[in-house]
């Protein structure tokens, strides 16, 4: 891919699957995960943190009333649009500052 296709491309957050442009993620980091993976303006933390290979995407709206957010566990979560599932996972020691368990 090009590096314009590349930053057009949509790119899902490992830790909460959030879903936007990699553009967006050097812009403006993960509207969830920021304190954690703090992935604004670091492209090596992006490629890291965000993976290309995610499945499917939904929209949540106002996440405690939908039933996908429920089902997503996603209803602490800002409106917009998630991935359905994605294979890459998180440092382990990142996922568990996320779920404040570190
Ligand atoms: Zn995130």
């Amino acid at each position: 891919m090009s590096l314009k296709q590349e930053a057009k491309a949509l790119r899902a957050c490992k830790g909460c699957l959030f879903l936007q442009k990699g553009s967006d993620f050097m812009a403006r980091g993960c509207p969830n995960c920021e304190d954690v993976l703090q992935m604004q303006q670091s492209r090596d933390a992006v490629e890291d943190y965000t993976t290309t290979q995610f499945e499917g995407g939904a929209a949540i709206i106002k996440p405690p009333e939908s039933w996908v957010a429920r089902f997503m566990r996603l209803d602490r979560k800002i409106p917009g649009m998630y991935a359905m599932s994605c294979s890459a996972k998180l440092p382990a020691e990142k996922q568990a500052q996320l779920d404040g368990t570190a």
